[in-house]
């Protein structure tokens, strides 16, 4: 097994893309249980309605139940309302319930509207005894105020590009929405990432799409690409990430590569991250 060492700071990651469906969830769980598994204290913040990032990772999350919503209302704190996932002590996850689904209108009254889960994850970070590794933030495919809390409340963001038709479509549009958030918001913010995920190795398309997010975005797209294999769709409904529910098959093995090459470029993140402070 690789041995991993671990970031110098907590790197606060959210994993977005307005489209849904291009592996944002199995995406943040199984990087974050790939990650755990090798030691590292992992947190993971659910800001979709759908919980599907808290399904995978066995949390409960009924209506009503303790989540995120709960928390960027004000009404409670993440170490209140987080589980620890059955999987592996060392991650822990912020649910998310259908009771978000109002909180993008109901938020558009709130005083500092943008700044609330920046403003719960900071507070928690500090109050914690534990140091965090890495917290990922599970997006919903939209960009509207929950997306643009989840991308005040990191310094990174990690962009799953499915391999298929119009991958690059929409993109510009995240790049545009993430440009606002840094001039207006959080001048820190990072594209430090992105992820081709169900990749097929057989077609022709496949390797067009890495090869066109390669040349626009040399440094920041992974080596590793995710294929396309129905383990990693099958285990949410075990409650399970892949890393557990399948160890050995294809899809936990390059989601624990992703994992490794992500968590090996931390220094180089950090420091371009503390050289965009000074700037600032
Ligand atoms: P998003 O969060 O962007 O909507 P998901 O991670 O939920 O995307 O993935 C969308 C669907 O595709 C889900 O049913 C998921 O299980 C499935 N899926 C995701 N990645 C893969 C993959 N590499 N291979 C096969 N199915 C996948
Ligand atoms: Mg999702």
């Amino acid at each position: 097994e690789a041995v991993f060492d671990p970031p110098a700071q907590t790197r606060r990651i959210a994993v977005a893309n307005q489209k849904g469906g291009v592996g944002k969830t199995s995406t943040a769980v199984n990087v974050a249980a790939a990650l755990a598994l090798a030691g590292m204290r992992v947190l993971v913040v659910d800001m979709d309605p759908q919980g599907n990032a808290s399904t995978a990772l066995g949390a409960k999350h009924n209506s009503g139940d303790p989540s995120v919503y709960d928390v960027i209302e004000g009404r409670a704190t993440i170490a209140d309302v987080m589980q620890t996932c059955p999987e592996f002590e060392t991650l822990q996850v912020v649910p998310a319930s259908i009771d978000l689904s109002g909180a993008d209108l109901e938020l558009a009254d709130m005083p500092d509207r943008n700044n609330l889960m920046r403003n719960a994850l900071d507070a928690f970070l500090e109050q914690t005894s534990v140091h965090y590794d890495y917290v990922f933030v599970d997006c919903p495919p939209s960009l509207g105020l929950l997306v643009i809390n989840a991308m005040c409340a990191v310094n990174e963001m990690l962009i799953p590009i499915q391999a298929e038709y119009y991958a690059l479509e929409g993109l510009g549009q995240l790049i545009n929405t993430i440009g606002l958030v840094q001039s207006n918001f959080n001048p820190e913010l990072l594209v430090s990432t992105m992820l081709v995920t169900m990749f097929d190795r057989r077609t022709l398309l496949s390797r067009e799409v890495y090869e066109e997010v390669k040349t626009h975005y040399p440094s920041i797209v992974l080596d590793t690409t995710i294929p396309r294999t129905v383990k990693i769709s099958e285990a949410p409904s075990f409650g399970q990430s892949v890393i557990s529910y399948d160890p050995r098959g294809k899809g936990a093995v390059s989601y624990r590569e992703a994992a490794y090459e992500l968590n090996s470029r931390s220094t180089v993140v950090l420091e371009t991250l503390a050289s965009r402070r000074n700037e600032n």
